[in-house]
């Protein structure tokens, strides 16, 4: 039986990876080049106790770096799947953004969010706009479902159909 390297008893029979002291010196470390310690750590014969202690800090240090592996993972996961990246268009339902008319025969902005609404103005395509709000009533038009929104052109205000208009991101 030997001495513990740790608490110095004389019954030691376990054969441990223990801390085995540190020298200080200028060292390269991950902020900068320095004054700093370096750790070492050897094979020591502890007793049964320390054994156990040293065996206990493992299984801690390993449970806490699987931890933190799983909130990285569900953080990337969730970040994947967030709103703001994936429905990009309708997360502007109040504010103004620019856009611009994408349809070929231009925009007609009507006086409300229906089909049946009198034409207020027509943009032509390419035509920049001021969105005010992405959210307004839903509908079909030709097999397509889009919301209007209401935009300004040419300082009046009115309704066009959302998927004739492309929300630009500002
Ligand atoms: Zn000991």
């Amino acid at each position: 039986m030997a001495n513990c390297y740790i608490c110095g008893c004389a019954s030691a029979n376990h054969r441990r990876e223990v801390y085995t002291g540190r020298s200080s010196g200028w060292f390269w470390s991950r902020r900068s080049y320095g004054q700093s310690y370096r750790s070492y750590y050897g094979l020591r014969t502890v007793c049964v106790d320390c054994a156990a202690r040293i065996d206990r800090a493992h299984s801690r240090n390993t449970w806490i770096s699987i931890l933190i592996i799983s909130l990285i993972i569900l953080f990337v996961i969730g970040e994947s799947n967030s709103p703001s990246k994936t429905k990009r268009k309708s997360s502007y339902p109040i504010g103004n953004h620019s856009g611009r008319v994408v349809a070929f025969s231009g925009l007609n902005i009507r006086k409300e969010g229906s089909v049946k609404s009198p034409i207020i103005l027509k943009a032509p395509y390419d035509a920049g706009l001021t969105i005010l709000s992405t959210n307004g009533p839903q509908d079909t038009i030709q097999g397509k479902i889009s919301k209007w929104y209401n935009v300004e052109y040419e300082g009046s205000s009115g309704w066009g159909w959302g998927l004739f208009i492309e929300v630009e991101d500002n």
